[in-house]
């Protein structure tokens, strides 16, 4: 084994094992950092641009009509960065984004689209480094039609050492990536869905409004 270096056979598994953790690692990393790569062309200026751009949901959620279709209009709508992660599936570092330690009351709306998918009463601090929840927004205590959220097998890494198949998790109205679910997650659910702060976008909760009474209405 060429990365062996002792001759203690009692350390060759361990070694072994640990460069391919090592291995397997920096796969995980090139993997996550490809979806930004095809966006590498562009010129700085156009970069800036990007970054500074403002999001039309800003202004409240997109009508059905105006939700895009095409790669080049969610370019136009995105930050570079919430159009790789939402779009291509990308993923943020972690402790990167804007919302993984955040703990303001309010409801993360869809980056993409406006819709209400996750509460902060359900946030919880899972120490992975991305905003967690144990459940997305009760679609039927809160008399919204359907699944806010929808659930895709992913397979991207099912090949790596040390990863297996996992659960993709999209916004169900506009189908924009969100992050992934998994099984480790605290009561009453056991799930911990791993979102992408890039993916969602804080309303916070205005004092003296509920924001379950605004969404409600909002959705009828
Ligand atoms: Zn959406």
């Amino acid at each position: 084994m060429v990365f062996t270096s002792t001759t203690n056979p009692e350390l060759r598994p361990s070694n072994n094992a640990t460069c391919l953790e090592a291995l397997a690692f920096l796969l995980v990393i090139m993997f996550s950092t490809l979806t930004f790569a095809d966006d590498d062309n562009q010129s700085g200026e156009k970069r800036m641009a990007d970054n500074t751009r403002k999001n039309p949901l800003e202004e409240g959620k997109v009508p059905d009509a105006e939700i895009p279709k095409t790669d080049i209009e969610w370019r136009k709508r995105l930050t570079r960065e919430q159009f790789a992660i939402t779009r291509k599936k990308g993923t943020e570092r972690a402790f990167s984004g804007t919302y993984w330690n955040t703990k303001t009351p309010g409801t993360y709306r869809c980056i993409c689209c406006g819709e209400p998918l996750f509460r902060s009463g359900e946030k919880f601090d899972s120490g992975c480094g991305w905003p967690s929840f144990y459940a997305p927004i009760d679609t039927k205590k809160e008399n919204i039609k359907g699944n806010v959220v929808a659930e895709h097998e992913d397979r991207s890494l099912a090949s790596m050492t040390g990863f297996g198949i996992r659960t993709e998790v999209t916004c169900r109205r506009c189908g924009a990536h969100l992050g992934h679910v998994f099984n480790d997650g605290p009561p009453p659910t056991g799930l911990r869905y791993c979102i992408n702060s890039a993916s969602i976008l804080l309303e916070p909760e205005a004092k003296g409004t509920s924001p379950r009474d605004e969404d409600s209405k909002k959705s009828r």
